[in-house]
């Protein structure tokens, strides 16, 4: 007789998610227990591409991650005072995204994930794990709702200051490298006056960038990325006291979005920090997304990498139905090589990001200046309906 295997998977952000989804589809029992007291929702559009778009077609989540899309209708670069440094059109900058990628606001994603997930699991908001114990048969995790559960494998999916890797693994300071930089993202009530209906709006300045979304049914969102050697310090400080400071100079639409923040009620704030772990399982516990291998924004692609880090994980725990211990080496061994990629990749576009100098700022523009050239447009756009007619 076959009995059906438990997982508790910590975090429902789009790691802990798809993990459940994706377990659930391989005959495993998964629970989800989330710190947060209900789901979060907003946040920032982010490209959704490779081996993610690969695992939500195989997930069959693809058509609704498709129904939320957002195409700009423009990109727009702009100067302190507002005026246009250049602009790329919507099309072309559709192109320049490829056929097998969307642009979907990462709260999109968790909901699309949690409406196929919401009546097949429990799903347990407003819990945290408290202490982990595992042996030969399973493990056990204590809640802060005062219930021990038993599992035959614990997913620690609950993000770069995951406790599931401090209780297990060690302290976070060993495994997280910060890169310099800190991110702000909310949504914004209205959309400032200097921003056009439907655009993306960018403005950098000396290391420091503030872009709006116009997502174009009434959502906005405020988008802060910008250096700073104190990282730990000022995420002890706090967006609504720090922001004010770092970006009140800045021009352009930055007052009106700033009054926005000091009423915003809810404001992701974080450093900008790879994690970097010699193993991502310890028995029978393991780790997702960004808890595991944290790539940053500056790589693009965490929310992809978590998508396509829990299919594999499906697929390895459908393999080797008997052995977790195998199944959790074999998924690292396929996984981990894209991870370290995109790592690698997260450190070089650290310098570029925002850079401090105009001349550092112009070279990193030209490959966007030069698809702004209508006949470059086209070219893209031409190049981009070959490939979807193949
Ligand atoms: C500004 C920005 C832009 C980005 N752009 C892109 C992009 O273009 N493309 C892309 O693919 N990715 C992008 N990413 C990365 C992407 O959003 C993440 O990598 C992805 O969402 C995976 O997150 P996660 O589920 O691993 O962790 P998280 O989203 O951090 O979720 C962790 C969850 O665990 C919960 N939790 C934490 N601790 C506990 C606890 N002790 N007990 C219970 N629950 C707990 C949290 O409340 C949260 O819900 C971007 C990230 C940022 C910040």
């Amino acid at each position: 007789m076959t009995t059906t295997k438990r997982a508790i998977i910590v975090g429902a952000g789009i790691a802990g998610l798809a993990a459940a989804l994706r377990l659930h589809q391989a005959g495993w029992q998964p629970m989800v227990i989330e710190r947060a007291p209900a789901r979060r929702d907003g946040g920032y559009a982010v490209t959704f591409s490779g081996l993610g778009y690969d695992a939500a077609e195989r997930m069959g989540i693809l058509p609704d991650l498709a129904k939320r899309h957002i195409t700009p209708e423009e990109m727009n670069y702009i100067k302190p005072n507002g005026e246009r440094r250049f602009s790329v059109p919507g099309p072309t900058v559709r192109a320049m995204l490829g056929d097998r990628a969307l642009n979907v606001l990462r709260g999109d994603i968790e909901d699309v994930l949690y409406e196929q997930v919401r009546e097949r699991i429990e799903l347990r908001f407003g819990t945290i794990l408290e202490t982990v114990a595992q042996n030969a048969d399973g493990v056990s995790a204590a809640l802060s709702d005062g219930s021990v559960e038993r599992a035959d494998l614990l997913i620690g999916a609950d993000g770069l200051h995951s406790t599931t890797r401090t209780l297990v693994f060690g302290p976070e300071e060993e495994f997280r490298v910060d890169l310099d930089h800190m991110v702000a993202v909310f949504m914004l009530d209205h959309l400032p006056a200097d921003v056009a209906p439907g655009a993306t709006e960018t403005l950098t300045v000396t290391g420091r960038t503030l872009a709006i979304i116009s997502l174009g049914d009434g959502r906005a969102a405020a988008f802060f990325g910008y250096r700073t050697e104190r990282p730990s310090a000022e995420l002890a400080e706090g967006a609504k006291s720090v922001l004010p400071k770092v970006y009140g100079d800045i021009g352009w639409a930055a007052p009106d979005v700033l009054a926005q923040l000091r009423t915003a009620e809810s404001v992701y704030f974080d450093s900008i920090s790879q994690v970097v772990l010699p193993s991502w399982s310890r028995g029978r516990v393991a780790l997702l997304g960004d808890a595991a291998w944290c790539v940053t924004l500056f790589a693009g692609y965490g929310s992809s990498l978590a998508v396509a880090g829990a299919d594999l994980l499906g697929a390895a725990l459908e393999s080797h139905p008997d052995d977790i211990g195998v199944a959790l080496a074999e998924w690292e061994k396929d996984l981990r090589p894209e991870a370290e990629k995109k790592q690698r990749l997260g450190r070089k576009v650290k310098g570029l990001y925002a850079p401090a100098d105009p001349f550092r700022l112009w070279l990193r523009d030209v490959p966007l200046r030069l698809a702004a050239l209508p006949p470059v447009g086209r070219l893209l756009q031409r190049r981009l309906q070959l490939r979807q007619a193949a």
